[in-house]
């Protein structure tokens, strides 16, 4: 714990990079003007009373509107703010920090898409968001922090559209089975993010069961896909207005390519990509899986595993969803297509509570080592006989 709580203070103090909006009106402003900020239009509607408008990047768009932004006064008063948003119905839940790292939900309203609230502010900034803000240095300080330790190499997979740092993390093994690990496609699924964060720490950090994991299998994690995304406070799309989920069959976008790439180039050095994981957030937790009759490797792999994550769990109800769409360019899709393995997208509810996204991901991702060390290297192998 005091682990991570280090890393958001780096974050916190090297926050504040980008520069967009701000609306200073008389005694109250506010600031869009840092790492992950999203706020379209402010106007004053009364003394202390303010409507901000919120937009998506580009649209059609999935409804996930981001917010964020600070606000203060010259003097200390309560203010109430309607928050309205173009192209897409309200998701995200107000939430208000004094630092950037310890957020608190505020009691909140929503009529006809309008979402209201009153808060008292001063001259101190407060931030307001949809979620937790977690941004780019966030992620580049986590890395680097696991780096210190000589088992694992970071370095940058490729950049973005915008020239940002994708960064990737590995741990070899002298075996040529490989674990991949995606997250943050979609820049406000910061749920996702609080699951890919402890699930991969236990996979690193873990003295007993993950020794022996290591030992046997290669990692490579990919944190953080959407860096243009992230810092701009996109809805859902890449700097080029596109869903990277969606592109895993076409790979017209740089940051989907990159791994692409990147796996090629692993099989193409006699390795075996045994499993991927892609991290995101939705409106409950749920794990989206391929079919058990598709045809990948092993079969009931991702079922045996997540069956006993509930066993393990009673006040946790795992649900798996099983689906084949091999149209759509989901990156499970494209692993179990291209590899002829398993792979899940592991959603995490919006407003779970944040101690369980925690508390789960650990169980899940010792569960997970077991269940892989448990599986000999030759089932990952069957021929694919089915698509
Ligand atoms: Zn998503």
């Amino acid at each position: 714990m005091v682990f991570i709580k280090k890393f958001f203070l780096i974050f916190l103090l090297l926050g504040c990079t980008s520069g967009s909006l701000a609306c200073d009106f008389s005694n109250v402003v506010f600031d869009a003007s840092f790492s992950a900020a999203r706020l379209s239009e402010c106007t004053q509607r009364g003394d202390n009373s303010f409507l901000l408008t919120i937009k998506p990047e580009n649209h059609p768009i999935n409804d996930s509107p981001w917010y964020a932004f600070k606000v203060s006064a010259k003097d200390e008063r309560k203010i109430r703010i309607a928050i309205e948003f173009v192209n897409g119905k309200h998701r995200y839940l107000p939430k208000i920090s004094r630092d950037g790292l310890r957020w608190a939900a505020i009691p909140h309203r929503l009529k006809n898409k309008r979402l209201t609230f009153s808060l008292k502010v001063d001259q101190k900034p407060i931030w307001v968001a949809g979620q937790e803000i977690i941004t780019n240095q966030h992620y580049q300080s986590w890395l680097k922090q696991l780096s210190q330790n000589s088992n694992y190499t970071m370095s940058v997979l490729g950049n973005s559209t915008e020239n940002r740092p994708i960064y990737q993390l590995e741990s070899l093994s002298p075996s040529n089975e490989w674990v991949v690990i995606t997250g943050r496609m979609h820049p406000p699924e910061i749920t996702g993010a609080l699951a890919l964060f402890p699930f991969t720490q236990t996979l690193l950090l873990d003295q007993s069961v993950g020794e022996k994991f290591r030992k046997r299998f290669n990692v490579l994690i990919v944190p953080n896909l959407n860096p243009d995304g992230v810092e701009h406070g996109n809805w859902r799309h890449n700097a080029k207005g596109v869903d990277l989920n969606r592109d895993w069959n076409k790979f017209k976008q740089q940051e989907t390519k990159l791994v692409h790439q990147k796996l090629q180039n692993i099989v193409a050095n006699g390795g075996k990509i045994v499993f991927a994981m892609d991290f995101h957030s939705t409106s409950k937790d749920i794990f989206y899986t391929m079919p058990t009759d598709y045809g990948i490797q092993p079969p009931m792999l991702v079922e045996d595993w997540l069956n006993q994550l509930e066993a393990e769990m009673p006040d946790f109800k795992v649900i798996i969803k099983p689906g084949n769409n091999p149209s759509k360019g989901v990156f499970k899709q494209y692993i179990a297509d291209t590899y002829g393995v398993q792979a899940i997208t592991y959603e995490m509810g919006d407003n779970t509570d944040r101690k369980k996204i925690i508390s789960i991901a650990k169980n899940a991702a010792q569960l997970f080592m077991k269940k892989l060390l448990d599986t000999p290297k030759e089932k990952f192998y069957q021929p694919k006989n089915k698509k």
